[in-house]
């Protein structure tokens, strides 16, 4: 069953007594006027100081906070939409993935409460878990026995979070086996599936949804800006959890909104058929992955993001550069990003590559192994 965190749904009900309670007035703001909940009215709640917005190239753009007058009419679609398409009660969206993480891990992660991450988790998890008043615990990558063990030694609210597809390391989260771990603890999973949304499970539903176990999971954190094309992040959950998130997440609360223009960009993207798209990513995914393994750089990820792992940070630098000379380019991840002495060419395949880009990349790679590798 999936667990709620005690302090949710008390949080809540103290900020009704205290008359300090939010919710969300959708609307529409548009020079010095207005609509909210069908009334026009003028506004004295923009940032607009210079009246200087207007109607700019693309639409309008945000003024104001969403708690203030920045609540454009499109999220209510883009929101609903994207609550359907990951099976929860509702969404709520950022200016980015980074802010949605900033905004929800704080918010459910206070004190009190134990927050355990897996030690390869994104920066934007890592400063999120700064920021909570709650403790951190760090797990071994992907480690479900010794998250096991650490949960069963700690008192009080517990709350795991882990990527879906990991950013560096391009493998899936164990997900089942942490979903199993934290249910025998009664504790909440939230899974950062910023890489893994819009690409994994049927219909691009994400990592929670292809292992099953999307109905376990308590918050899942995504970005607009990776698979779906668009620009933005968002946070799904129950109704509980988004609307803690409106009265208490600050990166919510105190910042201006994704333009209007962003949010119906995204909403034309949630509609467009991307199954085409991912079957042209899988097969292009198997065919560097393939080629890799070759030349013996595997076994791949198995997913789009494919680490190369190279060793030392030099010769990293140096594949990369030798990457760059044949035409091809693949960054090399270094310490901090990844432990020292685990540098790694990320190569991050897209589905607009086709059969003779393809060639050219797998040919690039076996000219870097012959130089840097000298066989
Ligand atoms: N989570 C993970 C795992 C990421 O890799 C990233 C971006 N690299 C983010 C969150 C942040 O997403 P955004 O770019 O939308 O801020």
């Amino acid at each position: 069953m999936k667990r709620s965190l005690d302090h949710v749904a008390g949080s809540l009900e103290e900020l009704r007594r205290g008359s300090l309670y939010r919710s969300l007035r959708y609307g529409r703001a548009e020079g010095p006027r207005i609509t909210l909940d069908g009334r026009t009215m003028i506004n004295l709640g923009s940032n607009d100081y210079l009246g200087a917005r207007g109607q700019v190239h693309g639409g309008p753009r945000s003024a104001s906070s969403r708690l203030v007058a920045g609540n454009d009419d499109s999220y209510r679609a883009l929101e609903g939409m994207l609550a359907a398409h990951l099976s929860a009660e509702s969404a709520l969206v950022y200016p980015t993935g980074y802010m949605a993480s900033l905004g929800v891990i704080p918010v459910l992660g206070v004190a009190g409460c134990t927050i355990f991450s897996d030690e390869r988790n994104h920066a934007s998890i890592i400063d999120a878990c700064r920021l909570a008043g709650g403790r951190t615990a760090v797990f071994g990558h992907n480690d479900v026995d010794g998250l096991d063990r650490m949960l069963s030694d700690t008192e009080g609210d517990a709350l795991v979070v882990t990527e879906g597809i990991f950013s560096m390391d391009g493998d899936y989260s164990d997900l089942r086996g942490i979903v199993e771990a934290a249910s025998r603890r009664g504790a909440a999973v939230i899974v950062d599936d910023a890489h893994g949304d819009f690409v994994a499970g049927p219909e691009g539903r994400g990592t929670a949804h292809m292992f099953g176990v999307s109905g376990e999971i308590y918050a899942t954190i995504s970005s607009l800006s990776k698979a779906l094309g668009a620009f933005g992040g968002y946070v799904a959950a129950d109704n509980p959890v988004t609307d803690l998130q409106v009265n208490r997440s600050r990166p919510f609360m105190y910042t201006s909104a994704l333009p209007p223009v962003l949010v119906h960009d995204a909403i034309s993207r949630m509609g467009a058929d991307l199954e085409a798209r991912r079957n042209l990513l899988r097969h292009n995914t198997r065919r560097i992955s393939d080629g890799l393994d070759d030349m013996g750089f595997g076994p791949a990820s198995g997913t789009h993001i494919i680490p190369v792992i190279i060793g030392g940070e030099q010769d990293a630098v140096e594949f990369s550069r030798i990457l760059a000379e044949n035409g091809v380019y693949a960054p090399a991840i270094r310490y901090p990003t990844v432990p020292r002495r685990e540098a790694r060419i990320r190569v991050s395949v897209t589905a607009s590559l086709d059969d003779s880009d393809i060639d050219t990349v797998l040919a690039a790679f076996e000219e870097g192994r012959r130089r840097v590798y000298r066989s």
